[in-house]
């Protein structure tokens, strides 16, 4: 059976670590290098029940997107028991269980976040959103298409609770997508003369511009915008180490809901 190291070496074989922003934290970030490894957890983020998830199933590994410590948003410094990373991180340990994180390396990577949304919304001819190669842009296979009906295949596509979108009134041929918090490249996609924009964690301000600037914005989400990753790092694994049991985590799912008057 691999190692976690032999198959942290084969992930970044895919996504290379020199993709990933410098603060950023990926790669084997918990474990033993060493253990042999039978069965992995695949999961956008490691949480709490993610961690349980795996120790229930017997996995001796766990894959995520985020990182999950030390990277921009998540700093640790200590390991304490009292605050809820720390005791995640502690029974992590505990029941020598390992991580691996593959962030914006995967963001850039070929096949990674951005080519399995392109994927799941049916646009073709992909071509980078950024010269960091974050995001993507290409045509709409059957485009042009009204919005409404872009959305909605959108929603469907991501399985999304619901999303916020802002309408510049033009139909959709000329997509870009970002994965996540991509609302800094709105300006980007413009110039790349898209017509319409996926991408999650877009603030009013995006929203109101956007119809001004003939762009239609649509946010459909972090979690769905980057979940759809799992199943390209759980074929790739598969592939690569056909020997081992691979899983993606039942119980890590989108926790935004949307309240809407009527329901
Ligand atoms: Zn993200």
């Amino acid at each position: 059976m691999p190692t976690a190291r032999e198959i942290e070496s084969a992930l970044f074989e895919w996504a290379p670590k020199e993709l990933a922003m410098d603060w950023d934290n990926v790669g084997l970030l918990v474990g033993d290098p060493e253990k042999e490894i039978h069965r992995v957890l695949v999961s956008l983020d490691i949480t709490a029940d993610v961690v349980e998830e795996a120790i229930a199933m017997g996995a001796e590994l766990i894959v995520s997107h985020h990182p999950l410590m030390n990277c921009k948003w998540l700093p640790v410094q200590t390991l304490r028991e009292d605050t809820p990373q720390g005791r995640m991180l502690r029974r992590m340990a505990r029941a020598d269980v390992a991580a691996i994180c593959m962030h914006t390396n995967l963001d850039a990577a070929e096949g990674g976040v951005n080519d399995a949304l392109l994927r799941a919304l049916k646009v073709v001819d992909p071509g980078p959103l950024t010269e960091e190669r974050i995001g993507r842009v290409g045509w709409l296979e059957d485009g042009p298409v009204p919005l409404a009906e872009f959305v909605r295949r959108v929603s469907r596509a991501l399985g999304c609770n619901g999303l916020r979108y802002a309408d510049a009134g033009k139909p959709v041929h000329r997509v870009a997508v970002g994965g996540g918090a991509c609302g800094e490249y709105v300006g980007r996609a413009m110039a790349l003369g898209c017509d319409t924009f996926v991408t999650s964690d877009l603030s009013y301000h995006d929203f109101l511009d956007a119809g001004p600037n003939g762009i239609n914005l649509i946010d459909a989400g972090h979690f769905p915008t980057e979940d759809v990753v799992c199943r390209e790092v759980i074929e790739g694994l598969q592939w690569r180490f056909p020997e081992l049991q691979i899983q993606k985590s039942a119980s890590h799912r989108e926790v935004i809901q949307y309240y809407v008057e009527g329901d």
